[in-house]
């Protein structure tokens, strides 16, 4: 039986779903303080589910607290093509950032049962849980149940809104840690992972269009640049004879800042100090100590290693010119992780089918799709924020935005549980 396309979504049922998510947690008026691991995360998840099981799904806790809901397909032993997103939020954090994904794909799988259309592969819906770094470990479901985050690493991490390891706040939330393993999915247990997302970027609603197809996640390099000076008298010890630490991690960063701005538009080189700090710390002191935190972004690898070569050649050159020594520390990669072309050209049909105008961009944000992709072809689909603002309540996404955006998805949910497609 041939399906017509696109499957519209049920606007009203995902406006009723999307409000009574956005109710817990709720922070003044729009906001979300929805931590993973904390009761209201799990109040969150436990409604979540009942409406997989309502949809006619098959839902399954695992042992860290990732939620899935499985559709099965007609044909029996092929992998699953899955869809979600998280449902945890910053602290606080608006009503979109991950809830957009995990609802999107809900409806979508339940269009596709309604709508009566034959698929091969099962279709799965997830909730990762913990995506947001205000549980303790970015990406953590997804770490987990990609087998790259195990017992070790999570009682080494600090649940902030409790205090305790994660390895504890997962059991005080009901998870038994000590099995991590078993929520590792086995290579060729998914076919395809699709996760939609806000952008959390202007760029969409700039360009007026509803759907951004991700080609790439942006990488990352994240550290630390320590500068090391001599403390003095703010008073007794005249300008030419400081070697002042704030000073010259302040040179670091407005110069780095125009080394960045001149990048290629299309390297997406990003760079964000967002921790600064100076010791003694006294308005009467000369500083001898700086510490900043850095998080540089770049479309490619070899971006981000120039980029981290002229962070080099700066300090080497502040250096000289203020003798106050510069180094940089505790560095941390994570390379860019491209989409596939096969679930890129679904939601591009996807798109089409339901006559909605479409670009390409990269996310400029890690989600759970990167972690992902080491297990299947991955793609992702943007859809506008408003004023590009995440990450605080002002957060906003175009009810109508969401709901084109779960249009496209599932269109390429269908077309990929297609055993004749290639994700
Ligand atoms: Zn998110």
């Amino acid at each position: 039986m041939a399906v017509q396309l696109p499957l519209r979504a049920n606007r009203a049922r995902m406006k009723r779903e999307f409000d009574a998510q956005a109710a817990i947690g709720r922070v003044g008026e729009t906001g979300l303080a929805r931590v993973a691991l904390t009761p209201a995360y799990n109040r969150v998840r436990d409604l979540a589910r009942r409406w997989m099981e309502q949809a006619g799904l098959e839902t399954r806790v695992d042992a860290v607290g990732n939620l899935t809901g499985r559709k099965e397909g007609r044909v029996r032993g092929l992998p699953a093509v899955m869809a979600g997103s998280h449902l945890d939020s910053q602290n606080p954090g608006g009503r979109f950032d991950g809830p957009a994904g995990v609802l999107a794909a809900l409806e979508a799988v339940r269009r596709i049962g309604e709508s009566g259309a034959p698929h091969d592969h099962p279709i799965e819906v997830v909730a990762f849980v913990g995506e947001e770094s205000a549980c303790g470990m970015t990406v953590f479901g997804s770490s987990v149940m990609t087998g790259v985050v195990g017992p070790k690493e999570m009682k080494r991490a600090i649940h902030p809104p409790t205090g305790k390891s994660m390895y504890e706040a997962v059991a005080a939330a009901g998870g038994n840690p000590a099995r991590a393993a078993s929520c590792a999915l086995a290579r060729g247990s998914l076919k395809a992972f699709i996760e939609l997302h806000i952008e959390q970027g202007p760029v969409l609603e700039a360009e007026r269009v509803p759907i951004g197809v991700v080609d790439r996640v942006v990488g990352y390099v994240r550290g630390k640049a320590i500068f090391r000076g001599v403390t003095a008298h703010s008073g007794g010890q005249p300008m030419p004879y400081r070697r002042d630490a704030a000073m010259a991690a302040a040179e670091f960063m407005v110069g780095m800042e125009r080394v960045v701005r001149r990048a290629p538009a299309g390297q997406r080189v990003t760079l964000t100090f967002g921790e600064v700090a100076v010791r003694p710390g006294w308005i009467s002191i000369v500083p001898g100590g700086a510490t900043l935190s850095f998080d540089l972004r770049a479309r490619t690898l070899p971006a981000l290693k120039r980029m981290l070569g002229r962070m080099r050649r700066e300090l080497a050159r502040i250096r000289r010119t203020r003798k106050v020594p510069g180094r940089l520390a505790d560095i941390h990669v994570l390379p860019p992780c491209p989409a596939s072309p096969g679930v890129r050209r679904a939601l591009i049909r996807g798109a089409e089918a339901a006559g909605n105008r479409w670009i390409t961009l990269p996310s400029g944000g890690v989600h759970d799709a990167c972690r992902m992709a080491a297990l299947c072809p991955m793609g992702m689909l943007f859809i506008p924020s408003v004023k590009g603002l995440s990450h605080t309540p002002e957060e906003l996404t175009r009810f109508r935005h969401l709901v084109q955006g779960t249009e496209v998805l599932a269109a390429a949910l269908l077309r990929l549980a297609d055993r004749r497609v290639r994700a």
